[in-house]
C-alpha cells in the first residue's frame, strides 16, 4: 500500500508516518513510498495504541523543549530553610512557580503557591529541575518561626503570678435549634449592656456578668469557627452548651456537636430549648439524648446537667448561667488561670478587612493584658500596633485582661481565625512576603505524606465546601469509595462554610474544581470563579454530587480503544457508486455485522480502503445486524473503491472502559 494512502487512513501526514514507523518497530526508509500489505494491516489494527504512544511522546518532547528554556542549563545549587513556601522556592530557584507546581503534582503533591513544602520534597523535585538543593546552615528570614502555642506561654508563667480568669463558653447544636437566639437572650441578661441601651455589637465574642461572675461567650454559633480554631490547634473554649430543641430532639448536627465536645474534652451542659412551644417535650428530648448520645441527665441519675429553657421568652436562661458557673467551679476548679501582668497573648476569634479601617480582628485575650499601643506578632512576624481597642458594646477601652474579647484596630495584616497573636518584638518582614503567610499554612506538604503509589493515575481534583463537618466527612468517605484502579478522585482540601476567594485561588493553583454542598457563593466570589474559569458545582443531595464526580472521573479514563471484530462479508454485487458512498450487496461469511460499524475492505491480501456502514437492509427491511449466511444490502460511506468479490471486515471501536 502507498505510504500516502496509509497516512490518509491514519489521518496523519506521510512524513509523520515515515518518522513514526521505525520508532514503532517497522523498518522502512525515509524515502519509502510503499509498505507491504501485511505491515499496513498490522499498523491499521494497532493504530489506536500506536497513536496514543505517539501523542504521549510528542507531549513529552514539547515539555522537554519548554524545560530547556526555563530550567538551569547547568546544575545549580540553592540553599533553603527546612520548610519553604512554593512561592519562596520559585524565587530562590528562579524557576517559574507553575513549573514547580507541575513537578510537585507529578510527585503527587498538590500544593498551592502559598503552601509550604518540606526540605526533602524540595530536594526530590529539585533533582528533576537541575537543582542541587541544600539546607541553609542557619535559617535566615526565609524561615518561619515555630507557631507559638498558648499552652507553652502559660506553662512559662510562675504559679504565684497566675490569677483566676472567667470561663469561656461555646454554644453548639443543630441548625435552627436556637443557638443564635440563646446567645442573644444571654446577652440581654447583662444589666450593664441593658443600661447602655442594650445595643451590642457582634464582634465574635462577648462577656456577661452573672452574680458578680464574668462569663465569656464565643458568639459564633455553628461549629465552623470552633472547628477551624481547633484544627489549628487553638484552644479557646473551656465549657460548652449543647442546645437541643425540645420539639425536634437529637439531630445530625447535635451528634456532630457532641462529638466535637467530646474530642475537645470540654465539660458541657445541655440546654433543652424551645420549651414554650406546644409540641415541646422535655422528657422525650432527654430520652433522645440518652438513646442516641448516651447522655444521662442528672435528674435521671446521670452526670449531665440539662436545663429546660426558652431562648424566645427567656425562661431558664438565668438558671442556665448559674449551671455554667456551677460546672466551671465543679469541673475546672481554679485551673482557669492566667497572668494579667504579662504581655498579652490570645486567639483570633473573628477577622475581616474593613474597607476604611483596614484589618479588624477580635482577639480573645488568654494571657496577660493587652494595651493600646502594644505591638502584636504572629509567628514572629509583626502584624501591627494596636491603635484602638473596643469591647463588645462598641466602647473604646484602654486594655483587655484574660478572657476578655476585644476588637483590635490598627493591624497592618489581617490574621486568620485561630491565629495566636502575642505582644512582642517580632520581625518586620516585607509586605510581599507576609502576604504569603496570609493564606494559612495549616500543613506542610510533603511527598513523603503521599499515600499510595498511584501518582501517575489520572485524578479529578476537588475542593469540597460543605455546610457542616458531618456532611464533609460523609462526602469524603463516599468519594474515596468511588476510586478505581484506573482513575482517582483527590480531595485537595475540604472546608466548612461559604466559598471564599481563598478557595478559588486554591482551586486555581491546584487545578481543582470546587464542589459545594449546601453552601453559598457570594457574588464577588462567583465573579472571580467565572473570570478564572474555575468550575464550581453546587449540590444539596450527596448522591448527585457523587454522580457528578463519577462523570468527571469517567472523562479522565484514558482513551483505551478496544477493537471488537464483528464479522466478515463477501461483496456479491455493486448496486450504486457515488462520490462518497456505495450501495452494495453481499453475504455474511462469519460473525454478525451490524449497522454503524466500521469496515476495512480487502481484496485478497491487498488492503483497499476503510469506511463506515450507514445503512443495513435485509429482505428490504432496515435491520440493526445480519447473521452468518444471510444476504443483505448495505450503504458504505468512504472512498467508493469496492468491487465485487471484495471482503468487508466489520469492527467496532470501544473507546472507553466504563468505570461505573
Ligand atoms: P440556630 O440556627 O441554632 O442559631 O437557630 P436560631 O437561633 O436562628 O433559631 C431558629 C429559629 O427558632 C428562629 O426562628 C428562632 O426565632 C426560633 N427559636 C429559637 N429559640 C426559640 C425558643 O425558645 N422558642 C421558640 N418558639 N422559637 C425559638
Amino acid at each position: 500500500m502507498n505510504i500516502t494512502e496509509l497516512a490518509r487512513i491514519l489521518r496523519i501526514s506521510p512524513q509523520e508516518l515515515r518518522d513514526l514507523l521505525p520508532e514503532l518497530g517497522f523498518a522502512i526508509g525515509q524515502k519509502a513510498i510503499k509498505v507491504d500489505n501485511n505491515t499496513a494491516k498490522k499498523i491499521i489494527r494497532n493504530w489506536p495504541i500506536f497513536r496514543r504512544q505517539w501523542e504521549q511522546r510528542k507531549a513529552a518532547e514539547r515539555a522537554r523543549k519548554q524545560d530547556e528554556a526555563i530550567l538551569p542549563k547547568e546544575r545549580r545549587t540553592i540553599h533553603i530553610p527546612s520548610v519553604i513556601t512554593v512561592r519562596a522556592l520559585a524565587e530562590v530557584s528562579q524557576i517559574p512557580v507553575n513549573r514547580l507546581l507541575t513537578e510537585l503534582i507529578k510527585n503527587g503533591v498538590f500544593a498551592s503557591i502559598n503552601e509550604k513544602i518540606d526540605f526533602d520534597t524540595a530536594v526530590i523535585i529539585g533533582s528533576d529541575l537541575n537543582l542541587d538543593v541544600q539546607l541553609l546552615a542557619e535559617e535566615d528570614d526565609l524561615g518561619e518561626a515555630e507557631e507559638k502555642k498558648l499552652q507553652d506561654i502559660l506553662d512559662l508563667e510562675k504559679p504565684e503570678n497566675m490569677q483566676v480568669r472567667p470561663p469561656v463558653i461555646v454554644v453548639m447544636g443543630h441548625v435552627d435549634h436556637g443557638k443564635t437566639k440563646l446567645l442573644d437572650s444571654i446577652r440581654l441578661t447583662d444589666v450593664v449592656a441593658g443600661e447602655a441601651g442594650g445595643i451590642t455589637q457582634h464582634i465574635g465574642a462577648y462577656q456577661v456578668k452573672r452574680k458578680d461572675r464574668l462569663l465569656t461567650f464565643i458568639d459564633t454559633p455553628g461549629h465552623e469557627a470552633f472547628t477551624a480554631m481547633r484544627s489549628r490547634g487553638a484552644k479557646v473554649a473551656d465549657i460548652a452548651i449543647l442546645v437541643v430543641a425540645a420539639d425536634d430532639g437529637v439531630k445530625p448536627q447535635t451528634v456532630e456537636a457532641f462529638r466535637i465536645i467530646e474530642a475537645a474534652k470540654l465539660p458541657f451542659i445541655v440546654a433543652i430549648n424551645k420549651i414554650d412551644k406546644p409540641d415541646a417535650d422535655v422528657m422525650r428530648t432527654k430520652q433522645d439524648l440518652s438513646n442516641n448520645l448516651h447522655i444521662t441527665p442528672e435528674d435521671w441519675g446521670g452526670k449531665t446537667i440539662c436545663v429546660p429553657i426558652s431562648a424566645k421568652d427567656g425562661t431558664g436562661i438565668e438558671e442556665l448561667l448559674d449551671m455554667v458557673i456551677l460546672t466551671t467551679d465543679a469541673e475546672l476548679g481554679d485551673s482557669l488561670r492566667a497572668n494579667p501582668e504579662a504581655e498579652a497573648a490570645g486567639t483570633v476569634v473573628e477577622s475581616n478587612v474593613d474597607k476604611t479601617a483596614g484589618p479588624v480582628a477580635t482577639l480573645l485575650v488568654q494571657n496577660g493584658t493587652l494595651h493600646v499601643g502594644d505591638q502584636l506578632c504572629f509567628e514572629d512576624v509583626i502584624y501591627g500596633k494596636v491603635k484602638s481597642l473596643k469591647n463588645h458594646k462598641g466602647d473604646n477601652i484602654e486594655s483587655a485582661e484574660p478572657s476578655v474579647p476585644v476588637k483590635i484596630l490598627g493591624l497592618k495584616i489581617s490574621p486568620s481565625v485561630g491565629d495566636i497573636l502575642y505582644v512582642g518584638e517580632g520581625k518586620k518582614v516585607k509586605m510581599r512576603k507576609i502576604k504569603s503567610t496570609d493564606v494559612k499554612k495549616e500543613k506542610i506538604m510533603s511527598i513523603a505524606q503521599q499515600e499510595n503509589g498511584d501518582d501517575n493515575l489520572p485524578k479529578v481534583n476537588v475542593i469540597i465546601k460543605s455546610d457542616f463537618l458531618g456532611s464533609a466527612e460523609a462526602i469524603e468517605e463516599s468519594l474515596l469509595k468511588i476510586n478505581t484502579e484506573i482513575v482517582k478522585v483527590r480531595i485537595i482540601s475540604k472546608g466548612l462554610g461559604n466559598v471564599t476567594e481563598g478557595d478559588i485561588k486554591r482551586a486555581e493553583d491546584s487545578g481543582a474544581q470546587l464542589i459545594c454542598f449546601n453552601t453559598k457563593m457570594p457574588p464577588a466570589v462567583e465573579n472571580l470563579a467565572r473570570n478564572k474559569n474555575i468550575p464550581v458545582k453546587s449540590f444539596s443531595i450527596i448522591y448527585d454530587l457523587i454522580k457528578y464526580v463519577k462523570e468527571e472521573m469517567q472523562k479522565l479514563v484514558p482513551e483505551e480503544v478496544t477493537r471488537v471484530n464483528l464479522g466478515k462479508l463477501k461483496v456479491l454485487a455493486i448496486f450504486r457508486t457515488e462520490k462518497q458512498h456505495q450501495i452494495v450487496g453481499g453475504q455474511v461469511l462469519a460473525g454478525r455485522p451490524e449497522n454503524n460499524a466500521m469496515v476495512n475492505v480487502w481484496r485478497g491480501e491487498e488492503f483497499i480502503t476503510t469506511g463506515k456502514i450507514t445503512g443495513l437492509q435485509s429482505a428490504k427491511q432496515e435491520v440493526k445486524f445480519v447473521e452468518e449466511g444471510e444476504e443483505c444490502g448495505l450503504k458504505f460511506e468512504g472512498h467508493p473503491l469496492i468491487l465485487e468479490g471484495d471482503i468487508m471486515e466489520f469492527y467496532r471501536e470501544d473507546r472507553k472502559i466504563e468505570i461505573i
